[in-house]
Order: C-alpha cells, then structure tokens, then sequence
C-alpha cells in the first residue's frame, strides 16, 4: 500500500489520492452529491525539521523549488480548464476504518483552487466519479443511482458484517459488494443492498451473474 496521500501519476500511471472523511482526518476531505463528487483537500508542507509547525502554514504549491504535489494537481486542474488537456484520472481510496482502506473508483479532477482556512490557504480539488469504473462494467448515468458506495453505508455495513466476509468469514482483501448488482438496478445507499465479501467469493459471485 502506497504511504504517501497524493500521487501524480503514480510510476507513470494513473494518479492516486488517498481520502478520508472520519472525525480527526488529518485533511477535511467532503463528498458530495451522493458520492459522485470529492472535494479534496491539498497537503501540508512535509514537516523536515521539530520547529516547523505544517498546520499553521500555507500548503505548498512549490516544494524544494518544483512543483508539490498540490502543484502537480493543480496544473493538471488548470490545463483541462484551459482546455489543453483531458480531465486527469484519478484512483481514490478511502480510510473508513484505522487500517482499513477501500477502492472508491476511479475520478476525473475537474477543478482546483486554493482557499482560506483559519490563518492559512489550503489547496481544494474537485473530483467527479467515472460512473460504473471500479469493479462493475456498467455505465449508468443515472445522477440520482450513483454506483460508488457512501462512507456512512460502509461505516454500516461494516459494523453490521462485523468486518468479515459474509459469505466464508474471511477477513482479508474484502469488498463492498452490492446484493443486487449496480447494472441490475440495486442501490449504492442502502446498507440493505451492501454486503462485505473477500475478493474470493466476490469473483465467484461475478462468474455466477455474467
Ligand atoms: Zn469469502
């Protein structure tokens, strides 16, 4: 698992951003519209010595004379808006619990800036869900039908699966899975629909559908 919050195109691959919601998340990460949007926030400066205090300072848009990675983000966000280039791809994951990350599916950054909070300027991206890109191959459009899963029904879901695999009680490579599939119609916001399954029986349950 990568260590580092934001990754701009990660080994020359898509970018990576790792996000949380949870009460005392270091970053004020929000989703909106249902989970098809992520305001994410930029990062501190790295603290390098005892004396510097990040949270009190500006986050960085330069850091040791190149581009930070809110740098990276940003320019990236500023060529689309310019119309130079695609939207970038962007893989989200998600902290819902102390060492518990989950895939969110991939997002395209659509827009950046900077703002004040507190004493200091922070960096905001905006990211919008490529519907139907995680696990699932379908495409629904749909606004009100969002396929990405929000915090509160994994925090849920979780708690009521008791962290296990509902099918064989595995507690490793574990999924949010939807009971009735997303293409087939079945809800990304009810915790009814949602269940957790380890990455052996949610391939057995796809071989099963298609
Ligand atoms: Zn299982």
């Amino acid at each position: 698992m990568i260590q580092r919050g934001m990754n701009f195109r990660l080994r020359n691959k898509a970018s990576v951003v790792l996000m949380s919601v949870r009460r005392g998340a270091p970053y004020a990460d929000r989703v909106e519209e249902n989970g098809r949007v992520l305001i994410y926030e930029g990062h501190d400066m790295p603290r390098r010595d005892p004396s510097t205090r990040p949270k009190e300072m500006d986050q960085p848009m330069h850091d040791r004379g190149k581009l930070s990675q809110n740098g990276l983000f940003f320019e990236a966000a500023e060529m689309f808006k310019r119309g130079e280039a695609q939207a970038e791809l962007v893989k989200v994951y998600e902290k819902i619990r102390s060492g518990i990350w989950t895939y969110n599916g991939y997002f395209r950054l659509v827009d950046a800036w900077q703002e004040s909070a507190g004493t200091r300027k922070v960096f905001k991206f905006r990211l919008v869900v490529v519907e139907g890109s995680a696990e699932s191959k379908a495409g629904n459009e749909d606004d009100k039908h969002p396929r990405m899963i929000p915090t509160l029904v994994k925090v849920e879901v979780w708690k009521r699966d008791k962290g296990r695999c509902t099918k064989c009680g595995n507690q490793q490579d574990l999924h949010f899975d939807h009971v009735i599939p997303y293409s087939k119609g079945g809800s990304s916001l009810l915790a009814a629909n949602v269940q957790l399954l380890c990455a052996k029986c949610n391939i057995a349950k796809t071989d099963r559908i298609e």
